[in-house]
């Protein structure tokens, strides 16, 4: 029996595939909706006594290991590491170098690497950067926790490598050297970063005097992507799932002084923002975010950056500001109850205005305006009805504003940008894709009832000649020589690529939108024309203004009035 069967055979699937899925008795068997595609009938089937866990509509899943590794999104090795632990299987570094693999090289060396700094800390000579470390706060029993170390000699750990068999290129390709044998980190603290799974996968070494760089990182490798590691989260995460929520701040301090002060929760991200992948990671375990990055102006920043990566991803999110902008570290220093900074924590929204209040007044109403003006952007990214809804409420609330005018400023915002968005993407006009459409999809009598205006209404919007055009081609076939055959046939092909997907009834409502937008360019341009033709104060001037509005009705344009 190989190790990977040995593993195997002492994991019970249903107990590991019940740790991610819900799943129902079904005969000897279970079945499940399957967690690898979305489907709305159970396809998923685990076997106790083949031990498996697969699906048979996207033949996803398998033994425990491919199971763990496609659930977890981690690789052979690491899935290895975990199951192995589970099923108190000890892995030998020979096991790897069977296999030829290069990844379990590496977490071996890490590992090896990580007791190495943290026995060097703890040796009588190196009494100093422990004393740094007590003086800045952190106790003995953190110092544990987080295998915090420190490299003190250049040299050592290459040879322990070496004698522990690693062939010398192996070790180079590490990433903890420079050149042959020395220690990248020498010199410096060192905060070994796990992955998911507790395994070391990387270092950052902290500088303890004068300095530069203050912080140095292992480069990223086969086993260390700097955007999906959340720094602590193995020892997070029992946390997380217990209490629901998880706090996400900047660097390694900010963690460690949290974990220390008994808010075990709290993980965190290196220098950059949350990513897509963090988030995704953190969605297994809870629905509730708490962001705690530092109070500078580049903090604010990766907090806005942070919330962009957040619409839409179905979470409860607040933003924990601390007092006098300090970072968790600072703040527990000063005595500060972070518990209690918890409760008062923002909602995306409110804290948006609160940055937008240091920039205008927001209780008089250009200081609303404005920051409504940054609100749109941002609400534009937002799907889902019913968070829009809170989202309406709140900021209604906050800037005193009518949810009813908030909404249909939203939504005219929302639709001229996806006209724009359009353009943009085709990178054709709307008209032109307004004859693509009729074209293609013999939308001819449709534009008929729903244009508003005669092609000789509509000269003045820039390229209505293309629907002139095709008008005139229907007419007569003389006329079609205007028309740019090549570029139909791109703006043709562009339009059927973009709906290939689509059935026919959104297909047609996309057309009306295009319809509908040209609608409102023709009606703004006949309303200035109207105003610069006759006299507002005439008799005339009321009867055609008069009929223009009814005429908006029926194209279902909104007209202010007056
Ligand atoms: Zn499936």
């Amino acid at each position: 029996m190989s190790i990977s069967q040995e593993i195997e055979s002492k994991i019970n699937i249903v107990e590991l595939a019940g740790r991610y899925i819900q799943m129902k008795k079904a005969g000897v068997n279970y079945k499940a909706l399957c967690p690898f595609h979305s489907e709305k009938t159970a396809s998923f089937v685990i076997s106790p006594v083949k031990n498996l866990a697969y699906c048979f509509s996207c033949h996803h899943g398998g033994g425990p290991i491919r199971f763990l590794m496609e659930i977890e999104k981690i690789e052979f090795g690491e899935a290895l590491h975990i199951l192995a632990k589970e099923a108190g299987v000890e892995l030998k570094t020979d096991y790897y170098k069977e296999r030829g693999e290069k990844t379990g090289d590496i977490y071996d060396m890490h590992r090896i690497a990580t007791d190495f700094y943290h026995e060097e800390i703890k040796r009588e000579e190196n009494n100093e950067k422990l004393n740094y470390l007590m003086k800045r706060g952190i106790s003995q029993e953190t110092i544990d926790r987080f295998k915090l170390g420190y490299s003190g000699n250049p040299r050592e750990l290459f040879a322990r490598l070496k004698d522990k068999g690693f062939t010398e290129q192996a070790i180079i390709d590490s990433g903890i050297f420079v050149g042959p044998g020395r220690d990248k980190f020498y010199g410096r603290i060192i905060f070994p970063i796990a992955n998911f799974a507790g395994h070391t996968v990387a270092f950052t070494g902290r500088i303890t005097g004068t300095g530069e760089p203050k912080y140095l990182n292992s480069p990223v490798s086969d086993i260390f992507n700097k955007s999906a590691i959340l720094y602590g989260f193995h020892l997070a995460k029992s946390t997380v799932a217990k209490e629901q929520s998880v706090i996400i701040v900047e660097g390694q301090m900010d963690t460690v002084a949290l974990h220390q002060a008994g808010i075990t929760n709290a993980v965190g991200i290196s220098g950059t923002a949350l990513t897509k992948e963090h988030i995704a990671l953190i969605k297994r375990f809870t629905k509730k975010l708490y962001l705690c990055l530092d109070g500078d102006k580049a903090g604010i920043e990766a907090t806005f950056k942070s919330l962009e990566n957040l619409y839409n991803e179905d979470l409860d999110i607040y933003i924990i500001s601390l007092p006098d902008a300090k970072d968790p570290d600072e703040f527990l220093k000063s005595w500060g109850d972070f518990r209690e900074e918890m409760k008062k924590a923002l909602t995306p929204i409110a804290f948006y205005i609160k940055e937008g209040a240091k920039k205008y007044n927001i209780t008089e109403m250009t200081g609303k305006k404005a920051i409504w003006e940054e609100l749109k952007k941002m609400l534009k990214h937002i799907k889902n009805p019913i968070e829009i809804d809170a989202y309406i409420r709140e900021i209604g609330k906050i800037l005193d504003l009518s949810t009813d005018v908030l909404y249909s400023e939203l939504k005219s915002f929302r639709e001229k940008r996806v006209i724009e968005d359009v353009k943009k993407k085709s990178g054709f006009e709307v008209t032109e894709l307004i004859t693509g459409y009729i074209r293609l999809y013999g939308f001819f009598d449709l534009f008929l009832e729903k244009f508003q205006y005669t092609t000789q209404d509509g000269m003045f919007i820039p390229s209505f000649f293309v629907i002139k055009n095709l008008l005139e081609e229907r007419g007569s076939k003389e006329a079609s020589d205007d028309i740019d055959h090549d570029r139909f046939s791109a703006i043709e092909l562009s339009i059927e690529e973009e709906n290939a997907m689509l059935s026919h009834d959104t297909i047609v409502l996309k057309f009306l939108e295009l319809v509908n937008y040209v609608n409102k360019l023709c009606f703004e341009q006949e309303k200035k024309n109207l105003l610069a033709d006759i006299d507002p104060n005439s008799d005339e001037y009321m009867i055609q203004r008069h009929a223009l509005q009814e005429k908006a009705k029926n194209m279902g344009i909104k007209v202010n009035r007056g």
